[in-house]
Parts: structure tokens; C-alpha cells; sequence
């Protein structure tokens, strides 16, 4: 079914997918992409709404700490949550690494 488009409304948010008209984008980021499940580059633009920007400013100010007690927390509260297996996605990266990433120790810096 066609969808016909509000008046304005031809911008939107690219995490919630909400519809935006130009001057509620509160957010834009631009630049490039690494997709490590389609194995591809490119650039891109994402626009966010203001609820989405406060969120991701958010999770910026936090360190990988709180990180790693969020992602705890998930775990406990959805045992149904798959298990990743660091070792093996690890190796199956370094053996299919598509992007010529290198880790910091293996250019001879970090740890
Ligand atoms: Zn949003």
C-alpha cells in the first residue's frame, strides 16, 4: 500500500524509526561505516530525534564499566540470552577480518 507522507514529515530516526520534519532532528552523525555482519564499508548519515540523542549522549558519558554492569544485568535478567563464545568469534574475526583492522597489539602498541 502506498503510504503517503504528512506534510514535513520526510526526515526520520534512524535508532526509534520515528518520522521527523527537518527541525526535529536534534542529531546527526556522519561518516563512515564498518557492517562486521555484512562484512562491508561505506559512509553514512543518521539523523535522531531528541529522545534518542539524550540516550546515546548517555551511554557516551559512560565508561566500559558501566558497560560491562548493564550488559550483566541483561544477562540475569534473560538467561535465555545466547552465550558468546569470545575465543571462537575472536578467531573466526581475525581469520575473516575483511577490513584489515588490526588490534592495538598487533601493530606493535598497547599491551
Ligand atoms: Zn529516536
Amino acid at each position: 500500500m502506498p503510504i503517503t507522507l504528512t506534510k514535513g514529515l520526510d526526515q526520520k530516526c534512524y535508532d526509534c524509526g520515528i518520522a521527523l520534519n527537518q527541525l526535529e532532528i536534534a542529531y546527526e552523525i556522519r561518516g563512515e561505516f564498518v557492517d562486521y555482519i555484512e562484512r562491508k564499508t561505506g559512509t553514512i548519515n543518521i539523523t535522531l530525534c531528541s529522545g534518542c540523542r539524550e540516550r546515546i549522549i548517555e551511554y557516551l558519558k559512560k565508561d566500559q564499566g558501566d558497560a560491562i554492569l548493564k550488559r550483566k544485568e541483561l544477562e540475569r535478567d534473560n538467561p535465555r540470552m545466547p552465550a558468546v563464545d569470545y575465543a571462537e568469534a575472536e578467531k573466526e574475526f581475525i581469520d575473516n577480518n575483511p577490513f584489515g583492522v588490526k588490534y592495538p597489539d598487533d601493530a606493535g602498541v598497547g599491551m
